[in-house]
């Protein structure tokens, strides 16, 4: 099958790091999700960071980050094999994975507590192994929202857009300093908001909610992070808060200390303001 051949494992993630970068990213993180087979691959981190070598010899300032995908799903014959995708990720944090995504289903329904409660022993294994956590919810509903706030170790919440229909939820989000990652081509196409002057992207950051511009599913939505930032510019973000947006997504980004503080020294020297 095509996923095992290691060149067309590079190729297809320097395809991903090209185009972010032609776009001016300076970090790029991409998910791998359970459809891939790569992250069960021993040497993915390896061929990730070769994949990252050649797009620098283009693009010298881009930074790549890989992160898992693991879905929790109701069928619990299925659960085996997600939990083989997490301990493949637990070993490849010890080769740099950055961290893993978790989303449980059912996802615009409440889900059941006990497959939360697997979910929070995984974050906890994940967390102990270094790996950043980030959870998928409140896309299409409000249903789990407070559920995924209360993962071991969460330091980010996946779209999230429902966390504005709801004054408490909003504040549970505010308050427990997660950062969101904001999808606006996605949660429109998808239908998650009715338009784009409807996502509730500027109601978290008046709520002072780290928010970032995220692509999510690119070739789905048929966007790009430049796409992203030109929607928020449209908008009418300003470009010091489409900055604030990138050092967000810096001090959230699952990458080393070192790097995050280089990039961090990068978005100052543009004239961001500093923090
Ligand atoms: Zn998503």
């Amino acid at each position: 099958m095509p996923g095992d051949d290691p060149e067309d494992i590079i190729a297809k993630v320097a395809d991903l790091l090209e185009e972010g970068a032609a776009d001016g990213a300076v970090l790029v993180e991409v998910r791998f999700g359970a459809a891939g087979l790569a992250l069960m691959r021993p040497d993915f981190m390896a061929l990730f960071r070769e994949a990252e070598r050649r797009v620098q010899g283009r693009y010298p300032r881009l930074r790549a980050e890989a992160i898992g995908y693991l879905g929790l799903v109701s069928d619990p014959a299925r659960l085996p094999a997600t939990e083989r995708q997490l301990d493949a990720c637990l070993r490849l944090a010890r080769d740099g994975l950055g961290g893993v995504d978790f989303r449980v289903d059912p996802y615009d329904t409440e889900a059941d507590p006990a497959l939360w409660a697997t979910a929070y022993r995984w974050a906890g294994r994940a967390g102990d192994a270094g790996l950043g956590i980030t959870v998928h919810a409140g896309e299409f509903s409000t249903a789990n929202l407070a559920a995924a706030l209360r993962v071991p170790g969460v330091t980010r919440i996946g779209h999230a857009v429902y966390a504005a229909a709801d004054a408490r939820l909003l504040e549970s989000l505010a308050r427990s300093g997660a950062t969101v990652e904001c999808s606006l081509s996605c949660n429109v196409i998808l239908g998650a908001a009715p338009s784009y002057e409807a996502h509730p992207i500027r109601q978290f950051v008046e709520a002072g909610i780290p928010a970032t511009l995220n692509t999510d599913l690119p070739v789905h939505a048929c966007t790009t992070i430049g796409r992203e930032y030109a929607i928020a510019a449209a908008l009418g973000f300003t470009p010091a808060e489409l900055l604030a947006f990138t050092r967000n997504a810096i001090q959230a980004s699952f990458t080393t200390p070192a790097r995050r503080a280089a990039l961090l020294a990068e978005l100052r020297a543009w004239g961001g303001p500093a923090g």
